[in-house]
């Protein structure tokens, strides 16, 4: 495939070309151009032409194209789906997920975008009047990563397309085949040339020219806390809008009165979903030493009992991981625990053999006796890896959970409400989920506190984040 520009398949300046492969196999399925900075132009300029365009377009207009976006998607889910679960490598019925889950947040978007309103306050003065209402900021950089390529795009996308914004998108290096369909899609569904446009390549050197290029207004990245920091100072020094959801390292506390029978299939699940391989996953557990031994059993038996293997496969829970980055730092977050003194319930070595061979397999871990100075409790993993850690009280679980540079989401599991409340106002986190683990609901915000990220997702509030608020004084002649 190629670049998306200007609603045409386009091919890179520089005719490089990156293959992309099924990460469960290793086979090459394509390539994508190894865009460079005069992609970056070219992209950026389609978009900047086609902005006051856009914007000028009438609201109710941009929604209808939007639903019928959201239409298209439905519409070829089994064949989203199907590139999503051969380049990232998970099972297909989380990936037909992922894409109706996007297409339901396009909508949400859409319908949001209906209830925008501006203000016009009440002054007491005859001749004088003032309107706030609210602009879109024009040309919008969105750089995603790999492990949710459709709906982490979409949630920056669908935001901003509604407000009036036009978007140059990167997708992951790993990733680009399932956004660059989709961008074809949503041509067809009426969305003007140049209004969302897609290169590929790497961060380096295509990802920092959509950052620094003059004419982008916005950047909107999802990624590492690292390259996350190092996009915020860029763009900070040149005054460009930001919003970032980076990292995280989530803690689940597990009181002596939770019910267990509910808790724990859900943390399993949460912690091993995609492999392991999201921000929100559950990272490492502080449990009660009441019911200590009781968890770890139960917590390794519903590890032990998830399969792992071919992402086609309907009885397969986990794939393979996305490569080498995401492998060798589970086998470090699992050398270094051992080596100071935590021990293996489940897991820990990449799989071999037969499949196995053909992607990057590792299976459920679980390591428990962990303490907070390990890998596995204060780094991201991103990686079917958890660390299980005894505590004595409540109050040092809340403790523990904020110590680290981490604030994306936390889970607390207890029978009592109250505390269960308490517990969430006091854990720095912009999500946490109390007794139950679900997906995060698309009208309300999502994002992280301290290094975690800046600004929210969802809801009206992504929305928002596509504006720039206008201040404007009438003087009433006559
Ligand atoms: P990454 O930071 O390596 O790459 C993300 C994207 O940034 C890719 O498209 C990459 O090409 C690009 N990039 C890399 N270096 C760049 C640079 N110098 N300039 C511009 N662009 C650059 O992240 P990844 O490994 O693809 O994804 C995993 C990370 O994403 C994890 O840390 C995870 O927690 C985070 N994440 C966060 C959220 C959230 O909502 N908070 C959601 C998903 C993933």
């Amino acid at each position: 495939m190629n670049h998306f520009i200007n609603n045409v398949f386009t091919p890179g300046a520089s005719g490089q070309r990156i293959p992309v492969r099924n990460k469960a196999t290793g086979a090459v399925i394509d390539s994508v151009p190894d865009g460079d900075a005069q992609d970056a132009e070219a992209a950026i300029c389609a978009a900047h032409a086609a902005q006051s365009l856009w914007a000028g377009t009438l609201l109710a207009q941009r929604v209808k194209v939007q639903h019928a976006a959201a239409d298209a998607m439905r519409q070829h889910a089994d064949e989203l789906a199907k590139l999503i679960t051969l380049e990232v490598g998970r099972p297909l019925a989380g990936s037909l997920t992922e894409v109706e889950r996007s297409a339901d947040l396009l909508d949400f978007y859409a319908e949001e975008g209906l209830r925008l309103r501006g203000e016009m306050p009440l002054l007491n003065e005859p001749d004088q009047r003032v309107l706030v209402t609210h602009q879109p900021v024009g040309v919008v950089s969105i750089i995603a990563p790999f492990n949710f390529p459709i709906t982490l795009l979409m949630l920056k996308l669908g935001a901003a397309l509604v407000a009036g914004c036009a978007v140059v998108a990167k997708p992951s290096e790993d990733t680009p085949l399932s956004t660059l369909r989709l961008a074809e899609l949503f041509a067809q569904a009426g969305y003007p040339s140049g209004v969302f446009n897609v290169v590929t390549g790497y961060g380096q050197t295509l990802g920092q020219a959509l950052i620094t290029h003059p004419l982008v207004r916005k950047v909107s990245f999802t990624g590492s806390v690292p390259t996350g920091q190092r996009i915020a100072a860029q763009a900070a020094g040149l005054g460009k809008r930001l919003t970032l959801e980076l990292g995280g390292q989530c803690p689940a506390l597990v009181y002596e009165d939770a019910d267990l029978d509910a808790a724990i299939p859900a943390m399993v699940k949460h912690a091993y979903s995609n492999s392991g391989q999201y921000c929100y996953r559950i990272n490492r557990i502080y449990v009660l030493e009441a019911i200590y031994e009781a968890f770890v059993e139960r917590f390794g038996a519903g590890a032990r009992a998830l399969t792992v293997g071919d992402p086609f496969d309907a009885n397969v829970q986990l794939g393979p991981v996305i490569g080498d980055k995401i492998l060798s730092r589970a086998e470090a977050h699992v050398a270094d625990a051992l080596a100071r003194g935590a021990h293996l319930v489940c897991g820990g070595q990449r799989l071999r053999g037969g499949l196995y061979d053909g992607g990057c397999f590792f299976p459920p871990t679980a390591l428990a006796g962990c303490t907070q100075r390990m890998k596995v409790m204060c780094e991201e993993t991103f990686a079917p890896v958890v660390g299980i850690m005894p505590v004595a009280t409540r109050q040092q679980a809340i403790t523990l959970a904020n110590d680290s540079e981490y604030g994306l989401a936390a889970f607390v599991f207890t029978r009592d409400a109250g505390a269960g409340l308490r517990a969430a106002e006091q854990v720095e986190a912009g999500s946490v989920w109390v007794n139950n683990i679900h997906r995060s609901y698309h009208m309300v915000p999502f994002g992280g506190m301290k290094n975690s990220g800046l600004g929210r997702e969802k809801g009206r509030y992504a929305i928002e984040s596509y504006l720039e608020p206008k201040t404007i004084y009438l003087g009433l002649s006559g």
